[in-house]
């Protein structure tokens, strides 16, 4: 695993891996590395699923805070960002590495997941006073990610940063949403520089061609391997495809003169879907309607999406940055409702229309009022275009439930559901095996996170072939060491 082994007399590098979340499953990513005395966690990811257990290990954490040395963080999805105002909260004042866009993005996704929670808290604690409940609290606020933003320390793609003593990062480019990365520690044994272990976390890995970011960047070394599997045994079909196919569903939706309601994440899938209705709309494959894209974020990602050329394919920056050029994510049938009285006109929207609303999986957010009000409609069809994990509504929905439970209470199901992979901002599982099998040495040990146990099962059997043979699926809480 070493460049060349010397015996140290010390019994060489010490290198420990506990894996806290997204173990097993897909979301609550979070990872400790202990290497040369110091404790580094890779990610702080909120859990997403069954609400109470969620809850609960949202609210703690199962190691000691302030012994966490520095966090380094892969990209700003709140399964991977969310919890660091809880981290904050509990005593962690050290720094938190990320590249610049995606600390822009966390400003901008927790500020609102703060809000989001302050005011899911209100409407579920009136229903708790009714049926004579426990209230409940925030996890965190406005004020707890302020100062969670102070901690963060940014570092650009392709720049190795020594983060702390011994401990070299450099960020690559994911491919999965703006400022996404993959992170490298090149982890020093002892003083001699020669002798170094590359740890390479793929955090989420996105698909080569996708509409607006660049492609995944290839890890220069892994000796040790910590990969996401999230759609291991499936395969997304081309780019194209998934347009065509949103011409269909959106034409169909013309003339049935309903609802179209497509759950997304502000950051990623949103951008793709409007780029590509932009695109069908203007070459009249699909009617006319409005589109709304109804979240108080989306629209600072626009702005956040500017100030980063870094981060998106050479298409989307000359849309951008030509003189008087098209904004991609912005065209005439287009509004963005950023407040609460805006969001709640579209109660009386005539149809046909399009909304595009987060939260991706239906666990919070604006959606679920759109959902609730428009789900016992046989018009309204529910487009899933992102990844909806186990126990989530968005889940239960896509299985085919006749019953949504939103807030506690009850709706008949008679909208019909969709799902377009292709839109996915992960890698298939033939793309996430492509992209370990053309790093120039072959990882000698590969941890696979972030898939429920087929998928995982499914990218492990594919290394295996690949003639990686030291292949483990983490539980919660195990403890490697290397
Ligand atoms: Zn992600
Ligand atoms: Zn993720």
């Amino acid at each position: 695993m070493r460049q060349k082994t010397k015996n140290s007399g010390k019994g060489g590098l010490k290198l420990i891996l506990q894996f806290f979340g997204a173990a097993q499953t897909v979301t609550g990513s979070m990872h400790l590395v202990e290497a040369n005395g110091h404790r580094v966690l890779l990610d702080c990811g909120m859990v997403q699923g069954k609400r109470q257990e969620a809850r609960k290990l949202n609210s703690e954490f199962p190691f000691d805070v302030k012994s966490i040395d520095a966090v380094v963080l892969s990209h700003a999805h709140l399964d991977h960002s969310g919890k660091l105002p809880m981290l904050v909260k509990n005593g962690f004042d050290n720094s938190i590495f990320s590249t610049s866009a995606t600390r822009d993005l966390c400003s901008a996704m927790l500020r609102d997941s703060a809000s989001l929670q302050e005011m899911d808290t209100k409407y579920v604690n009136k229903i708790n006073a009714e049926n004579g409940l426990p209230f409940i609290k925030p996890l965190f606020t406005v004020h707890d990610v302020t100062t969670t933003l102070r901690l963060f320390q940014t570092v650009e793609y392709r720049r190795p940063l020594e983060i702390l003593p011994g401990i070299r990062l450099t960020f690559r480019n994911a491919g999965h949403i703006l400022g996404s990365a993959t992170i490298a520690l090149e982890i020093a044994e002892g003083r001699d520089e020669k002798l170094v272990t590359m740890l390479g976390f793929t955090g989420d890995l996105g698909r080569k061609g996708a509409a607006v970011v660049r492609d995944p960047e290839t890890f220069a070394r892994a000796d040790v391997l910590i990969t996401e599997s999230t759609y291991g045994g499936r395969s997304h079909g081309p780019m194209n495809e998934a347009k065509e196919k949103l011409a269909g569903i959106v034409s169909e939706t013309a003339h049935k003169g309903g609802l179209l309601i497509i759950p997304a994440f502000a950051v990623g899938r949103t951008q793709d879907v409007v780029y590509h209705l932009h695109e069908l709309m203007e070459s009249k494959q699909i009617p006319s309607m409005p589109v709304f894209v109804d979240s108080p974020l989306a629209s600072n990602v626009t702005e956040i999406f500017r100030h980063h050329p870094e981060c998106y394919d050479e298409e989307t920056e000359q849309l951008l940055l030509q003189d008087g050029g098209k904004d991609p994510f912005g065209f005439d049938m287009l509004k963005y409702t950023r407040s609460t009285e805006e969001s709640k006109a579209l109660n009386n929207l005539r149809r046909p229309a399009i909304i595009i609303s987060a939260s991706g999986m239906c666990e919070g957010g604006r959606v679920l009022h759109h959902l609730r009000r428009n789900i016992g409609d046989p018009k309204t069809t529910v487009l899933f275009v992102g990844y909806q994990a186990e126990n989530t509504l968005g889940r239960k929905l896509l299985q085919g439930d006749k019953i949504a439970r939103i807030y506690g209470e009850e709706y008949e199901v008679r909208a019909g559901m969709e799902v377009i992979d292709g839109y996915s901002a992960h890698a298939d599982e033939g793309e996430l095996l492509d992209f370990i099998a053309a790093i120039p040495n072959k990882p000698a040990r590969v941890f696979v996170v972030h898939g429920e146990p087929d998928a995982i099962k499914a990218v492990a059997a594919g290394l295996m072939r690949s003639g990686i043979s030291n292949v483990a699926a983490p539980a919660r809480g195990e403890r490697f060491q290397i």
